[in-house]
């Protein structure tokens, strides 16, 4: 047998072993982080270990590592597991090409473009429109700043920051728009923070505002970044009232989809991105809502000249052969790139556009169950709102943050909590698309269990205000 088979066998074997432990145990075993070197043996020796020492360490270390693919698992904007995503990334470990050119990565190039088309084409880009998979949702909003930031001040880019751009956001947008702005060069006190209206939607009059003031102060305003799905309520930002004023100013318009831009596979949810074809840049991260291994995250550009401007950067050693719509190494931020399209495509290709749509349609189902019985039961409050798969509320009065400690301690059920204005509360994100009704009322009684027998948790009203 070769060492591929051999390990493959072994590989095997070991995803029995997670299976079965799943079923069995949806919450992991936790290992306290200060006993963590003494529970397993993670240390690293001269020497070399039989494979069945190895294999009962690798045992011990699946077993003990927290599950997210099981149905009581809710803490992240991210869950379950699309087997026909998983069985393309496992491909693509075994291929391991790299993204740069047609050369090294072949029909792999054809697999990315066919994403990137069909995307554009879903959200309504022309044919000028093109776009990359870059690591993340973060990179993502980075790409997109340097765009905007290239197509406002072309020079910036060889004369470094010499003029005063001004960027905004949302109080509600992701933290990698603050880092992305020190990142950029343009400085994070050239962030301007967007009030929100009470259901954490930006404020299209306060940006007008904003940007008016900051024209009259001498700035330039430079780049909006939109929110499809903010981090903590799941809110979709305006875009048609945003878009009426990055036209006027002439501002890049970026939609950070990378929670819920998904929602343009549906055609019941599609809605909530309404006047996104009007946006410059747009992305989402299918290992969110669609629920590919991580990461998977596509970033699309209006107008693919953007993307040559900013990122390329000729060289001749590596770009050798076939045009550039062949070598994508011309429009990505990095050299190196991990196959990230493969897992998205084998769950596309074998589901079908319908079978995404289902996919999204069944995480906002899975939240109407929660609501529901939320609004149903007077010992719950409810802080989230419609249409958002991030389900927010507490219990009792329980502190929230004592409340999610206690049921991750105690290996109950994996949950987050957030705060929006003054308040904090649980965070249920309904984003596994293979739960059903029955694990989201099973998480209410888990959780209601808990409390019962847990007689000395926090209230909220027991906090200094
Ligand atoms: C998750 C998220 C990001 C960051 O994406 P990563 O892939 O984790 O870097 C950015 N914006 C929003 C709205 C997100 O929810």
């Amino acid at each position: 047998m070769s060492n591929i088979t051999k390990d493959l066998a072994m590989f095997n074997e070991l995803v029995e072993v997670l299976i079965t432990e799943e079923a069995a145990h949806p919450v992991a075993e936790r290992i306290e982080a200060n006993k963590l070197y003494d529970v397993l043996d993670l240390s690293l020796n001269t020497g070399e270990m039989i494979d069945d020492e190895f294999k009962a360490v690798l045992r011990e270390v699946l077993v003990s590592t927290p599950k997210t693919a099981t149905n009581l698992f809710f803490n992240q904007l991210f869950g379950g597991r699309q087997s026909k995503a998983v069985l393309g990334d496992l491909l693509a470990v075994l291929l391991n090409n790299s993204m740069y050119t047609y050369k090294v990565a072949g029909p792999q190039v054809g697999i990315e473009q066919e994403i990137i088309r069909q995307s554009c084409n879903l959200i309504g880009y022309g044919a000028a429109s093109n776009g990359t998979f870059p690591t993340g949702g973060s990179m993502s909003n980075y790409m997109a700043l340097l765009m905007g930031r290239d197509a406002k001040d072309p020079e910036c880019r060889l004369d470094g920051m010499t003029k005063p751009l001004i960027i905004y956001t949302s109080k509600e947008a992701h933290y990698s728009n603050d880092k992305n702005a020190s990142f950029a060069g343009i400085g994070r006190k050239n962030m301007r923070y967007i009030a929100t209206d009470s259901k954490g939607r930006m404020l299209a009059n306060a940006l007008a505002a904003q940007v008016i003031e900051d024209i009259a102060d001498g700035g330039i305003p430079t780049y909006v970044n939109a929110t499809a799905g903010t981090t903590v309520l799941g809110a979709f930002d305006p875009i048609d009232a945003i878009a009426d004023i990055t036209e006027k100013y002439g501002m890049w318009l970026h939609v950070d989809g990378a929670y819920c831009g998904s929602v343009i596979f549906s055609e019941d949810y599609k809605h909530l991105v309404t006047g996104v074809e009007r946006s410059n840049s747009f992305s989402y991260n299918a290992h969110k809502m669609l629920g590919t291994p991580l990461t998977c995250s596509i970033l699309l550009v209006n107008d693919k000249k953007h993307l040559h401007d900013s990122f390329s950067n000729d060289a001749d050693y590596l770009y050798q052969t076939d045009g550039d719509d062949f070598n994508l190494g011309k429009t990505s931020f990095q050299c190196g790139r991990r196959n990230d399209a493969l897992k998205f495509w084998t769950l596309w290709k074998s589901v079908g556009t319908n079978g995404l749509k289902d996919i999204v349609d069944q995480q906002f189902n899975l939240a109407d169950i929660a609501l529901a019985y939320i609004r149903s039961n007077p010992e719950y409050t409810l802080y989230s709102f419609d249409d958002s798969i991030s389900v927010c509320f507490n219990y009792k009065d329980i502190e929230p943050m004592a409340l999610c400690t206690a049921l991750y301690e105690h290996q109950i059920t994996v949950v987050g909590f957030g705060s929006f204005e003054a308040d904090t509360f649980v965070r249920l994100v309904t984003i596994n698309a293979n739960n059903e009704a029955v694990d989201i009322l099973n998480f209410f009684q888990v959780l209601e269990g808990f409390v019962a027998k847990t007689p000395h948790l926090e209230k909220v009203a027991a906090l200094p205000v």
